[in-house]
């Protein structure tokens, strides 16, 4: 039970879209090496970190999707606590966690990557650790590739298995549409559909996206966006394919499934462009809802 004066830290993370996602082929290691640029947008998950007794680690979910994430030790921020705990050789410092959940789970958002990263914060805090960033990174690098960038956020270019970050400066704030599908996709499955459907393959990110985010230019960097993994997500779940025609036909930009999808993000010239294409979109039948966000916003940072 909660009291008033009980010790209580709070991490905000965002989630994130890929403005390039460039895959190369399978690599012995069984990764596909990445080029990537990563733009954080403003649809947060929470992470509070309250005491638990000596070696109790506990999860409670509410929100978005809560019914697909687990509450043991296979969710990520479960993983985080652990690894933090253990790697400062304290690994019976206790936990409560609460994740309040508004990215979309198995969207291609890397909502549980986001909570990893804020877990490692939350609990950095509640147990009065002294872990420096270059240490955050590497523990979250163990973690998962997506997990580093959360907790920088804004831009950034990476490399290897996307862990590999260098930030990136952008102007301007640019209008996302996210249509969320009704149920999500397994990473790994897109990834093996990928590896299925063959072709050439590359890790070189177009400079036009970098160029266009170096300059602000909105337009051009809708024409940039690319997403290599978009044809194995659209062979899996084929009605995805209309969703990204209805955004453009509807006045988006241009469209690109976010990551590993199925969700889709769409840029839009202005917020009031992007009022209208959300409500166009959210008519499609497969389009379960949708959310507007700006970016790039800011890593996982606490919260009053
Ligand atoms: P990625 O592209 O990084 O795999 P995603 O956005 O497609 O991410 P997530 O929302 O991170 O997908 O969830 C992928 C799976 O991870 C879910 O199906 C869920 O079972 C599991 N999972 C573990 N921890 C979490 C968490 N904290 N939040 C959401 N899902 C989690």
């Amino acid at each position: 039970m909660e009291t008033s004066h009980e010790q209580c830290y709070r991490v905000r993370v965002p989630a994130k879209v890929n403005l390039a996602l460039c895959v190369g082929g399978l690599a012995d290691d069984g990764y596909h090496p990445l080029g990537t640029v990563f733009h954080a947008i403003g649809l947060y998950d929470d992470v509070i970190a309250r005491p638990a007794p000596a070696g109790v680690t506990e999860i409670s979910v509410t929100g978005e999707g809560v019914e697909d994430v687990p509450t043991d030790e296979r969710n990520l921020a479960w993983k985080a606590a652990r690894l933090l705990a253990e790697t400062h050789g304290h690994g019976d410092l206790g936990v409560r966690l609460t994740i309040r959940k508004q990215v979309p789970v198995a969207g291609g958002m890397a909502g549980g990557s986001a909570d990893a990263a804020a877990a490692l914060l939350a609990c950095s805090m509640l147990w009065d650790l002294d872990t420096g960033p270059d240490e955050l990174h590497e523990l979250a690098a163990q973690l998962g590739s997506d997990v580093p960038f959360a907790l920088v956020g804004g831009n950034a270019i990476g490399r290897g298995r996307g862990d590999e970050l260098v930030p990136l400066l952008s102007r301007g704030t640019y209008h996302w549409v996210l249509a969320l599908a009704h149920g999500g996709l397994s990473t790994p499955a897109v990834y093996r559909r990928f590896d299925e459907l063959g072709g050439e393959h590359s890790t070189d990110i177009p400079d036009e996206v970098l160029n266009a985010l170096a300059v602000g230019d909105v337009r051009a960097l809708a024409d940039a966006m690319r997403n290599d993994l978009q044809p194995a997500a659209l062979d899996l779940r084929p009605e995805l394919a209309e969703t990204l025609e209805v955004g453009r036909s509807r006045g988006a930009l241009g469209g690109i499934v976010s990551g590993s999808g199925p969700s889709c993000a769409f840029l839009a010239a202005s917020e009031s462009d992007a009022m209208d294409l959300a409500s166009a979109l959210s008519r499609l039948p497969q389009v379960r809802a949708t959310r507007r966000a700006s970016g790039p916003v800011p890593g996982a940072k606490p919260i009053g």
